[in-house]
């Protein structure tokens, strides 16, 4: 689990880390952080560094706010037709550029280089989706109940917007911002993660390459993160804050974003519930329910952090996911046949580790994994617990690493019931052959979104978001694009 397997391996990721820019992005060029400050990345599969990047503060991030707002007239102004052509080719650079993406995103956040893969394809799918909202984006005319007025109503760029993204998802959390906002004609300063910067700075580089004018994209990576983006927050230039992130941070900045009365989109934590009804296919079910679990290793704010299984069938279901769990193979993600990675880091495994040293305390049943391997990285076993107390920590919080706890229940009530005992509201997931409940069910759950015998629900083509205290604005769809628009209604006196 430790070096490279290989010298030509050692070669290729060597190669991939040379040729990320480690500077901030202002104004369309490169630059050291002006206090001349770096900050570690640091690969989770070893603990050992990768490489350094520039580490801004707070007078860098208003330099980038500053090019910011001088380049928004003028991108606002740029046709539409234009602004997503840039995206278009962005879109086929990411896709032309896959292999060596996703070796970069492994290095930085440790998930197999096939699941890094799935997403730079998803990423780049949100680009080229905006591509082709970019020229869709729509008024009305209309004649006022009483006459003598015209109402034209039409839409135009909020602004200046402040991104800030998770270490998660590195490349797709930026993309399905910066697309909409490319599209609607709207700059843009972005703070990463600091412990995936990399893929954030890459991305970077492709839309200059694709065209993207100096000062629409500023990029400030930062060890900082409030103090660095606190001020920009507080500048009335600002008009939007685009937040994905922890529902606690998201709580302090919906606070910050009222000073300047900011736009403000915020897709948070979540605790996802995975129903499985006796009449469901339980193949399909363990199949949706790996995914559902193991996709990201379980870092997913989409990840099913419960799963409830009717009583029937609550064994069965758990000795089959244990035996699928138990399987997989744990590994530095750039090694050929690894299915799970590390966690992101040991502060990330040391809350996982309490989480299931809890619920074994309180009573659950291990069926396969339970603790953390020995060796260096920050790996966690998948682990399968049954028979998990209603009082177990990890069934109210978001756990956000590879361990399914499974509750039995007897009715469609009582499960609907559990489902909505949380504060979240992002996903949930339920299997069964009955087309009548399926729909009660996914009427029943309070979540922004639902997948009804289906283990993914992300997709570019629709709107992904929370409700609750899973946040609030959707990325992705048609509607993803709103989020970047202001209604304007213009009154037209009608004399005739
Ligand atoms: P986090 O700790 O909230 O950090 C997210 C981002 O916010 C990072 O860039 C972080 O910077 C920054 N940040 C932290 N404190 C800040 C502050 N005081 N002011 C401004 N920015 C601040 O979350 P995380 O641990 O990276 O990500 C995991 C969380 O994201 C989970 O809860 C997950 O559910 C959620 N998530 C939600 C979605 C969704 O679409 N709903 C998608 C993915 C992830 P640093 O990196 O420097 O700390």
């Amino acid at each position: 689990m430790t070096a490279p397997s290989s010298d030509k391996q050692a070669a290729d990721e060597q190669r991939v880390l040379d040729s990320v820019p480690n500077g901030l992005l202002i104004d369309g060029r490169w630059r050291p952080a002006a206090s001349g400050r770096t900050v570690r990345v640091e690969d989770p599969a070893t603990g050992e560094s990768l490489i350094e990047v520039a580490d801004g503060a707070a007078a860098d991030a208003l330099d980038a706010l500053d090019a910011a707002h001088r380049a928004q007239p003028g991108w606002a102004a740029t046709p539409p037709r234009e602004r997503g052509e840039i995206l278009r080719r962005a879109f086929e650079a990411l896709t032309a550029n896959a292999g060596d993406l996703a070796l970069l995103m492994t290095l930085e956040m440790g998930k197999p280089v096939a699941e890094s893969r799935a997403e730079i394809t998803y990423a780049a799918e949100f680009f080229r989706w905006y591509s082709e909202e970019a020229v869709r984006i729509a008024g009305d005319y209309r004649v006022a109940p009483a006459g003598g007025s015209r109402l034209l109503v039409t839409r135009q760029p909020v602004g200046p917007c402040l991104f800030i993204t998770p270490w998660n998802f590195p490349m797709a959390m930026g993309t399905r911002k910066i697309g909409p906002a490319v599209a609607a004609g709207c700059t843009m300063v972005l703070k990463p993660a600091t412990l995936t910067p990399l893929s954030s700075l890459a991305l970077a580089q492709i839309l200059i390459d694709a065209g993207l004018p100096d000062g629409v994209l500023n990029v400030v990576t930062t060890s900082a993160a409030g103090g660095t983006t606190g001020p920009l927050i507080a500048d009335p230039r600002l008009r939007k804050l685009s937040f994905t992130g922890s529902t606690e941070v998201g709580k302090r900045l919906i606070g910050a974003a009222a000073e300047q009365v900011l736009r403000v989109s915020m897709e948070l934590g979540g605790n996802a519930p995975f129903l499985v009804f006796a009449d469901a296919d339980l193949d399909q079910a363990v199949e949706g329910a790996m995914l559902a679990k193991m996709r990201n290793g379980g870092e997913a704010c989409t990840s099913a952090n419960r799963f409830y299984v009717q009583r029937q069938v609550a064994d069965d279901f758990a000795n089959r996911l244990a035996q699928r769990m138990g399987s997989l193979r744990m590994g530095r993600g750039t090694e050929e046949g690894v299915t799970v990675g590390p966690l992101i880091d040991d502060d990330q495994r040391a809350k996982v580790a309490h989480l299931v040293d809890d619920a074994k305390a309180k009573g659950a049943r291990v069926l396969c994994g339970g603790g953390a391997p020995s060796g260096p990285g920050y790996f966690f076993e998948p682990t399968v617990l049954s028979e998990v107390p209603d009082d177990a920590e990890l069934l109210r919080e978001e756990i956000f690493g590879p361990v399914a706890p499974i509750v039995a229940f007897d009715t469609e009530e009582n499960a609907v019931d559990a489902a909505n005992a949380t504060e979240y509201g992002l996903v949930a997931y339920a299997y069964t052959t009955d087309l009548d409940r399926a729909v009660r069910v996914a009427e029943g759950i309070k979540a922004g979104m639902v997948g009804l015998n289906q283990g993914v629900v992300s997709n570019p083509a629709a709107p992904f978001g929370g409700v609750k205290q899973s946040g609030f604005g959707r990325e992705g769809g048609r509607e993803g694009i709103e989020e970047y628009l202001d209604v304007k209604y213009i009154a037209i006196k009608a004399g005739f």
